[in-house]
């Protein structure tokens, strides 16, 4: 089958590079194929921007023949043999094929350079281990030696063989995430290894950096609550310390869903939410803030994700939401919580002064801006240059509480501020 008519599909910008990538193989008698996820979506007809090459050949070299011929930088990643063109605003990731070998179970693979049938072989599922040839005479042609276009049509995930969860275990989530995604189910077998991977407690073994990059992805997914359920049902959350999710859970999970949606439809230029935080919030809604603190070291999360994901156990703030409260004091309340916090909070509560109060900040406080700089300040001759930001928070909750609008009131009251000090 040939692909020739999918890839014209393809934006221009990485037609022309998978054209460069055809013609500098063929000039350098080095056979190249498109790999992995693009393959799939190609077939499936859905975006995805990932070029990711396949040589049987030294992928360093080529990279260098490739950057020199575009007249771009390239990354050479010697420990994985393997480089990345950056022709912005896309990046080819180039691999020499390879086979892979686990030591134990969880741990990473040593690998030999090989060929692209065993460098296919070496891959999760079916429908992620097709290539598209990108030399002449075939160029586009699909190469599919493990069934992997009839699993897509039949919406089938499938490992490639028996060991393929206890060698790698992330690959159970990554079975839950595609199995989710494309609304696919498990074939049979797929299902039995699952099972007694788990039975085996193959997460275990694995590096708990290697799981929190998996957990961040399949939160990220399109509908993360589908694989909560899938995860709860078939993998269970022991490995974070989380117990078994109820259906008490589960309408908590929805509140979530509704408030992530609410917010990006409300206020769509507004930076994107870090939707997997929220989720992961939720998850962890019942852990008590010690053991958080040591799930979170555990799993290497960074300093700026534990911060946010230890805040949503500050759920006081919400008592001092619910009562009446000054814009400014709101504001005061809400403003040190990042937005994913936030909304967490926004889910948790069932007060609907709280909720309001909490809208309103998103709606209305958190746009305030003041017209007047800290630079402005000097020219008034005002005290030290630290106190700027204090001043200035002190005109803004005024502006915030409606009680000053134009930019010569800010003016009169820095000038008061001067006086008064
Ligand atoms: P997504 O659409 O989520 O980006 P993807 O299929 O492109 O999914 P990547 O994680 O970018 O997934 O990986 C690219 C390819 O590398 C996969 O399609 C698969 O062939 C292979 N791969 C990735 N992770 C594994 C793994 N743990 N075990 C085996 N093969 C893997």
């Amino acid at each position: 089958m040939n692909l020739k008519h999918r890839l014209f599909k393809l934006p221009l910008g990485m037609q022309k590079l998978i054209r460069a990538v055809s013609l500098c193989a063929g000039k350098n008698k080095v056979k190249a194929y498109l790999v992995g996820g693009i393959v799939r979506d190609l077939i499936l007809k859905k975006a995805n921007f990932d070029l990711d090459i396949v040589v049987e050949a030294d992928a360093i070299e080529f990279a260098k023949i490739l950057s020199s011929y575009l007249g771009v930088d390239f990354r050479r990643h010697y420990n994985f043999k393997t480089a990345t063109v950056l022709s912005l605003p896309y990046k080819i990731d180039l691999a020499s094929a390879r086979r892979e070998f686990y030591p134990y179970s969880g741990s990473l693979p040593r690998i030999e350079l090989s060929n692209l049938r065993d460098d296919l072989g070496r891959r999760d599922f079916s429908i992620n281990a097709m290539a598209l040839s990108l030399n002449k005479g075939s160029f586009a042609k699909l190469i599919d030696y493990f069934g992997g276009f009839s699993d897509l049509n039949k919406g089938v995930i499938r490992i490639l063989h028996e060991d393929s969860f206890l060698e790698d275990p992330t690959r159970l989530f990554r079975a839950i995430r595609f199995k989710e995604r494309f609304n696919f189910k498990f074939s049979p077998k797929t299902s039995r290894f699952l099972k007694q991977a788990v039975k085996k407690k193959a997460l275990s073994f694995v590096n708990e950096h290697r799981l929190r990059d998996e957990l961040v992805l399949i939160l990220s997914e399109k509908e993360p609550l589908k694989c909560i359920r899938t995860l709860n049902k078939s993998i269970g959350f022991d490995f974070l310390a989380v117990s078994e999710l109820e259906k008490s859970d589960f309408l908590f999970f929805q509140r979530l869903r509704s408030a992530v949606l609410w917010f990006s439809r409300k206020f769509p230029s507004q930076r994107k939410l870090e939707k997997w935080i929220i989720y992961l919030m939720g998850l962890f809604k019942n852990t008590p803030l010690p053991k958080l603190r040591q799930v979170l070291a555990k799993f290497g999360f960074r300093r700026g994700e534990r911060i946010r994901l230890l805040s949503s156990k500050r759920i006081r703030v919400l008592d001092k939401l619910s009562a009446k409260a000054s814009p400014s004091k709101i504001h005061k309340l809400l403003d040190p919580f990042s937005f994913e916090t936030i909304i967490f909070f926004y889910a948790l509560s069932s007060c609907k002064l709280a909720r309001k109060n909490i809208e309103d900040f998103f709606c209305k406080h958190s746009k305030v801006r003041l017209k007047i700089k800290g630079g402005m300040l000097a020219h008034l001759g005002l005290l030290p240059q630290a106190m700027y930001a204090k001043v200035l928070k002190k005109i803004l909750y005024k502006k915030i509480d409606g009680k000053i609008t134009s930019k010569s009131d800010e003016f009169r009251e820095a000038k008061r501020h001067l006086r008064s000090n």
